[in-house]
């Protein structure tokens, strides 16, 4: 299939990209990142936009470390985000779920910016920036704005993103002692989640100090899981209290808003959501500083 007719525009700057999306603010406008959804959607799926600006940005194909955060550029594909040592070593959760999108090539084209701009509701770096508590930064043509990525996330292809803004990075706080882990199902064919969940866990005096738990593919859009989170604060983590904390999970996402589709019902993605937090959870209690073992 080919894709209807468009404007192709090259932007090699921020604020070229900028120029761009300002000159056509009257028309219908896809950024051009990794390409790995846009284009099969341009293609297939009917999206049809006037105009294309292709970034081609080296400054937002960055990873810098800092302190106590790790700023990732927007065009950074998942495969330089998994081979990071700076990422591996300070926050590791969004570098191995980088590792888990996909196959090969969409990891060495497909990019963070674009993926958290695309919010699939399968996709797997959400989870990960949700659990990281990340921020998403963003450029528009009066200056910046910065969205908690609790914030961001607003339903299937939604997000807090508004017209003639570009997403230029994501800002992940570095997790310390913390147990982090992801677990998905993944989808047979695609890769995608079919569900996943993302957990960061710290303890100290050999309870549960404090935990971020995510989830993926499980409804519209990635989630927190509060309801998880608050059920394993100052118990001891062990299988017996991961197990119980992940029955929680259903009191976060109501039965009805499951996703429903040809490759599991809503009902299956509800026991995979709850096996999947206690998969990340366990793993995540593994890891942990300080933490005994769980068996
Ligand atoms: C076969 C297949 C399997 C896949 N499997 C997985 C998987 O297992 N897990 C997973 O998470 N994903 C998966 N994906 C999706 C893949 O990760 C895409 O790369 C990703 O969703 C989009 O990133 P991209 O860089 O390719 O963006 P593009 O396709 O270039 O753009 C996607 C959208 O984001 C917008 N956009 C892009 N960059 C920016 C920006 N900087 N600022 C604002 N808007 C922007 C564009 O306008 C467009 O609407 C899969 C895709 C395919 C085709």
């Amino acid at each position: 299939m080919f894709p209807a007719d468009f404007d192709y525009e090259r932007a090699t700057s921020v604020d070229e990209a900028m120029d761009l999306l300002d000159d056509h603010a009257d028309a219908e406008v896809e950024i051009l990142a990794g390409g790995h959804s846009l284009v099969p959607a341009m293609k297939t799926e009917g999206r049809s936009p006037d105009v294309v600006v292709d970034l081609d940005v080296p400054a937002l194909d960055a990873i810098n470390a800092l302190d106590d955060r790790t700023v990732v550029g927007a065009l950074t594909t998942y495969a330089d985000i998994a081979d990071s040592r700076a990422l591996r070593a300070n926050a590791p959760l969004l570098a191995e779920t980088a590792a888990e999108v996909g196959d090969l090539q969409i990891r060495n084209r497909g990019t963070i910016g674009g993926n958290l701009a695309e919010a699939h509701p399968g996709a797997d770096p959400p989870a990960a920036v949700l659990a990281s508590d990340a921020t998403i930064l963003l450029r528009h043509r009066d200056g910046k704005r910065e969205v908690p990525a609790t914030e961001f996330f607003r339903g299937d292809g939604e997000t807090a993103v508004e017209y003639g803004e570009l997403v230029t990075g994501v800002r992940v706080p570095h997790t310390g002692d913390a147990g982090v882990a992801y677990a998905k199902k993944t989808h047979p064919a695609t890769g995608y989640a079919m569900v996943g969940a993302a957990a960061v866990v710290e303890v100290a005096e050999e309870a549960v100090s404090r935990a971020r738990v995510a989830a993926t593919g499980a409804v519209d859009r990635a989630v927190r899981l509060p309801s998880v989170e608050d059920a394993l604060v100052g118990e001891r983590l062990d299988s017996e209290a991961i197990d119980a904390a992940a029955s929680e999970a259903h009191a976060d996402i109501d039965s009805e808003r499951l996703r429903s589709d040809p490759y599991a019902s809503g009902e299956f993605r509800g026991e995979l959501l709850e096996t999947y937090v206690a998969r990340a959870l366990e793993s995540a209690a593994e890891r942990v500083a300080g933490n005994p073992p769980t068996a």
